[in-house]
């Protein structure tokens, strides 16, 4: 803990933006198709991910069912008149991480290689939150979690993600007076025919998986607080 809180001082510093100005993906409707996932209300920043980011992190996941794997999302806080929404546009996996059970821990070899590709694969682009797997254990943010995402990832539009790579199911968090609250979102892709399948079949996917989760039967045991 003691290297992550010293270099934590550095990846605030270096990300600490103000929301650049610009329009929604659901603003721009010839060029992006958009599709609204879970409940959004007007109150919340909102969150509008690439498909092929989430599909990306969902690869991720599935590689390891049994150990927690996490990484970073990557991409813009904006602002289209006074609505804070966020774009995650990338997402990249968290390398030399620890993996204790429930608990994944990011070491100071971790901070390094990400502030390697800020500065390098992802120019001009912003650390916008971090994900990480349960797997077996649902969606939720434990304790623990909580900790990691208010040390490290503590700006107001910093969001987290959840994935259970037994149900194939996943969910955004984001910070609503103060606590880590479920929150809905949008996909957005680029207006093509191809991407207009793929969204549509990853989201008759996500149904599948919600029930999966509503049935309970995919948890490798009840979780502790
Ligand atoms: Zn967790």
């Amino acid at each position: 803990m003691e290297q992550n809180a010293a270099v934590n001082i550095k990846v605030q510093d270096v990300y600490e933006v103000s929301p650049i100005e610009g329009l929604m993906p659901s603003s721009q409707p010839g060029e992006f198709i958009v599709s609204p996932w879970g409940e959004i209300t007007n109150r919340d920043i909102t969150i509008f991910v690439d498909m092929h980011a989430l599909i990306n992190i969902y690869r991720h996941a599935k590689s390891s069912p049994q150990k927690e794997v996490g990484g970073f999302l990557v991409g813009y806080p904006m602002l289209e008149k006074d609505r804070l929404f966020v774009l995650i546009t990338d997402a990249t996996h968290a390398q030399h991480v620890h993996s204790m059970g429930e608990a994944l821990s990011f070491t100071h070899q971790t901070w390094k290689m990400l502030d390697c590709q800020m500065s390098e694969r992802f120019k001009n682009k912003y650390v916008v939150g971090w994900y990480h797997t349960h797997p077996g254990l649902g969606l939720f943010m434990s304790h623990y979690d909580s900790f990691i995402h208010n040390n490290f990832f503590s700006l107001p539009w910093q969001i987290a993600l959840v994935v259970d790579p037994a149900t194939e199911n996943h969910m955004f968090f984001q910070k609503k007076n103060k606590r880590l609250t479920e929150s809905g979102y949008y996909f957005y892709t680029q207006k093509t025919a191809e991407n207009a399948a793929s969204l549509k079949k990853m989201i008759d996917r996500l149904m599948i998986a919600q029930k999966r989760e509503r049935s309970g039967r995919y948890k490798r045991y009840s979780m502790v607080g």
